[in-house]
């Protein structure tokens, strides 16, 4: 089967990609291959009653599938240069906020109308933090929330349906390139295509690096973010949640001078297994609709690791730690904070008396025997520090899941179109190393989708 373009993944990435086509270049056959569920087949089934933990499904609902990773997230878009990737490294700072800013009137149409629009612009917050030797990055933020995430990628769904081939529960094996022509190959068949649009995500890391691998295609690697999630009495953080929802908040370590931020805060929300690649790690959510909301706030704090030639392998440093908690606990360990200071762990009974009720079901356990002492300190240092600007964080109840690991993407050699040295084969979004948002890797679609059309 022919196309003017394949997509490969259908994640924000893709799928903005696939929406970007379809209004600037209606005649272009556009086929989207996903390795995972449509939309409404994804679930995952840990229910917490039958099936407590996770059980290794063949494509992860979680990770997998229309709306990609960030199908059942947080639908934070950040819109900013700060954090969530360097597309302005390749496109420009003024071009890649009018792309994200792009992003969020599409989501607005498709049914984000109404939620709220939160900034750091002008708040008094961050002299707050200053003060207190913590630094608040410049962000405006859309949340969505989990359910309005949802519907908005329901509705582009249905606006996509008639205008692309999906192919979905299709794993795209192999890519050939000759003639200007890109075969790819999945089940079993060929398809062929003038362009291509790689947009596979984290969940595609592996598959990507053999990717580049066989068609030399140069990347570097070197960072790795290793933590905990944190989660407490929403009270203790609504100062800040109420006014700016998420609060990207940076520390410099006194101990070794060591970054740590916190990095995806949910109001009132849900933490969460993750699992990537067969390994279990921890992320957390938080719905729009109240009724649906907890009595906790979670974010993550992670301590980012960068590693020096000759040493290449950040992603399976962080796989091995992350490996050590699974191995412990069978998958995600919590531990109060109380319980970490005193170097004791966290039991069944402990967690139970304890004041903050854990929205996920992870194993009681001492994090201190998981993660590197650096790594521990720093996240220690940032707790007592987070203490000064919302007391209340470094109490003994709080709760530290772990662990949380970014793993970031090699970044894969493209030019400032996003296109490798092979004409027409565009990589993207969090695939490409590049982009580790939602924002960045929907507004990368665009990018790549505006060039096409215009070359059409
Ligand atoms: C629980 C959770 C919460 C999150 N919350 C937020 C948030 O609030 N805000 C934010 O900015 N970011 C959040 N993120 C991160 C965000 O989801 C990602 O940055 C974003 O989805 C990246 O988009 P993408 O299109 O590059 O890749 P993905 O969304 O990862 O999509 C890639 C798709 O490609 C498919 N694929 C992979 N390999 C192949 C192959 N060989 N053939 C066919 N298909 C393939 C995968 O199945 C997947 O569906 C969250 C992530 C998780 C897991």
């Amino acid at each position: 089967m022919n196309y003017d373009v394949i997509i490969i993944g259908a994640g924000p990435g893709g799928i903005f990609s696939a929406y970007e086509l379809s209004k600037l270049a209606p005649n272009l056959k556009i086929a989207v291959f996903e390795a995972g569920n449509p939309l409404n087949k994804r679930k995952c089934p840990i229910d917490g009653k039958k099936i407590k933990s996770c059980i290794e499904c063949k494509t992860c609902s979680i990770m997998s599938g229309f709306g990609g990773a960030g199908a059942f997230s947080d639908g934070k878009y950040n819109i900013t240069n700060d954090f969530g990737g360097t597309l302005y490294e390749y496109i420009g700072k003024q071009q890649a906020i009018e792309l994200m800013k792009y992003v969020d009137e599409i989501n607005m149409q498709y049914g984000g109308s109404g939620t709220k629009l939160y900034s750091t612009a002008g708040s008094k917050f961050k002299k707050v933090c200053i003060q207190n030797d913590l630094h608040l990055l410049d962000a405006s933020v859309r949340h969505l929330g989990t359910d309005i995430n949802y519907i908005v990628l329901e509705n582009i769904y249905n606006y996509l349906c008639d205008k692309v081939d999906f192919f979905f529960n299709s794993h795209v094996d192999k890519i050939k390139y000759e003639n200007d022509v890109y075969t790819i190959s999945a089940k079993n068949q060929e398809y062929t295509s003038g362009k291509c649009i790689i947009s596979v995500g984290r969940s595609g890391s592996k598959w990507m690096e053999s990717i580049c691998k066989e068609m030399n295609i140069p990347t570097q690697s070197n960072r790795v973010d290793i933590g905990v999630r944190v989660e407490l009495p929403a009270e203790v953080f609504s100062h800040l949640t109420d006014e700016l929802y998420e609060s990207k908040i940076v520390y410099r370590t006194q101990k070794y001078g060591d970054k740590v931020r916190t990095f995806c805060m949910n109001p009132r929300g849900e933490v969460v297994n993750e699992n990537t690649n067969g390994i279990i790690t921890v992320n957390g959510h938080s719905y729009e609709d109240p009724a649906k909301q907890t009595n906790n706030t979670n974010f993550a704090l992670l301590v980012a690791k960068h590693f020096s030639e000759p040493f290449k392998y950040s992603n399976s440093y962080g796989e091995s730690i992350a490996r050590l908690s699974n191995m412990l606990g069978g998958g995600v360990i919590v531990q109060r904070f109380g319980d970490l200071i005193r170097g004791q762990r966290s039991n069944k009974n402990r967690i139970e008396e304890s004041f903050v009720t854990p929205t996920l079901n992870a194993t009681p356990g001492d994090l201190s025997l998981v993660l590197p002492k650096r790594i521990l300190d720093g996240i220690i240092e940032m707790i007592y520090a987070l203490d000064k600007i919302a007391p209340g964080t470094a109490n003994d109840d709080t709760l530290l899941y772990g662990v949380e690991v970014k793993f970031y993407n090699m970044e894969v050699k493209v030019n400032e179109n996003l296109e490798t040295k092979y004409k027409g084969l565009y990589i993207i979004g969090d695939g490409s190393g590049i982009t580790h948002s939602l924002s960045h890797a929907s507004a990368s679609g665009v990018f790549v989708a505006r060039q096409i059309a215009e070359n059409n």
